[in-house]
């Protein structure tokens, strides 16, 4: 059964963050010193998160990601991975991962039925990772990239959060890594969500910009044709190479927005800017019927009107979605806890 929004986006594509917690604090995600947590109890367990992919499978999603936070921080992740793969409505079951303990985990992520892998990867620089993420783990990162193929994976992807003055040199140098490794890479412009507090307008590159600069040293640039919901907008250089550009901050996609999140204590988002969720865990734990909690998420997604990026684009001053005190009340509202 397909459900429609009111602007005839179906629900099928639903990112499952499995934890609040993260090993790295990249400068435009957890630039703070310090978090407000999810409480433990209230993280969903692996048959919690299950009965709720049956749920939504039966109102149409096909597409499961997996995210955090930092994914590979839960432990025992291979069996939930186990768990969702054996249903034969997912069409699709990705994670996205920093990549930092991916190297230990990739065998076992595959073996226990995961079809593909994003990482991301923000330079190639080890001492600008550090700068970055406040982390030395660099080098952990390239080596869980470099896991990925011998571990049986195909269709990774290298995501990139592109900053002004921070790695927008390294474009090209990711395009080269990319092609060794054989993933495909992706340029993520700068985004102004929850959790981002200091981003600024002049630190996005656009993604009109990343071409004419990717022009000016490949030469021609061509868009890939093809209908998708997917978020990139794909381009071909001339041998061929593809790489992707996601640009919700300056040429959002959300007419074609499928997507939804659940956080790990089981609040559901409509849109990576939407200011309230749905608490799924409440009705799960005290064992309401599927087909209620089923009606319960039918009856929001058909009243769905979000279109978060196009209005945060249509505001003329544009600072940081919300301010750090609304953060400490409600994590909710972090991208980490959201799931990106
Ligand atoms: N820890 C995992 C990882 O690093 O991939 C998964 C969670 S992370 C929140 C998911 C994605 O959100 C990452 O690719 C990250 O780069 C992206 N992200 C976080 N904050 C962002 C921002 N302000 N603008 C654009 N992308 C952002």
């Amino acid at each position: 059964m397909a459900v429609a929004d009111t602007f005839g986006r179906a629900l099928r594509n639903l990112r499952i963050s499995v934890t609040d917690r993260c090993n790295l604090r990249c400068a435009y995600c957890m630039p703070e010193e310090e978090y407000v947590w999810l409480p433990r109890e209230e993280i969903l367990q692996f048959e919690e998160v299950a009965a709720l992919i049956d749920v939504f499978t039966g109102l149409g999603v096909d597409k499961v990601r997996l995210t955090g936070g930092e994914p590979l921080l839960r432990r025992d992740l291979p069996r939930l991975v186990r768990l969702l793969a054996a249903k034969p409505a997912l069409r699709d079951l990705a994670m996205t991962t920093n990549g930092v303990l991916l190297a230990e985990h990739a065998r076992a992520l595959r073996d226990a039925g995961l079809h593909r892998v994003t990482v991301s990867l923000d330079t190639l620089r080890p001492e600008r990772f550090t700068v970055l993420t406040r982390r030395t783990t660099h080098a952990q990162v390239l080596a869980g990239i470099a896991a990925l193929a011998p571990a049986g994976f195909t269709g990774t992807k290298l995501d990139t959060v592109v900053m002004r003055g921070v790695n927008d040199d390294e474009l090209a140098g990711l395009i080269e890594y990319a092609r060794t490794v054989a993933a495909e890479p992706r340029f993520i412009e700068y985004m102004d969500v929850g959790g981002a507090t200091r981003w600024s307008m002049d630190q996005v590159v656009s993604r009109a910009e990343m071409l004419e600069r990717l022009a000016a040293r490949y030469g021609r640039i061509e868009p890939v044709v093809e209908v998708t919901t997917a978020p990139a907008d794909r381009y071909r250089l001339a041998d061929g190479t593809v790489f992707g550009i996601i640009s919700s901050t300056t040429a959002p996609f959300c007419a074609d927005c499928d997507r939804s999140r659940v956080t790990a204590d089981g609040m559901w988002y409509r849109c990576l800017y939407a200011l309230k969720g749905t608490d799924l865990r409440g009705p799960l734990r005290r064992g309401v019927p599927p087909a209620e909690i089923a009606a319960v998420i039918a009856d929001a997604w058909r009243a769905r009107t979000d279109r978060g990026a196009e209005e945060r684009l249509a505001l003329r001053e544009r600072a940081p979605l919300v301010q750090i005190g609304q953060l400490r009340r409600d994590p909710h509202l972090e991208m980490h806890t959201r799931g990106g």
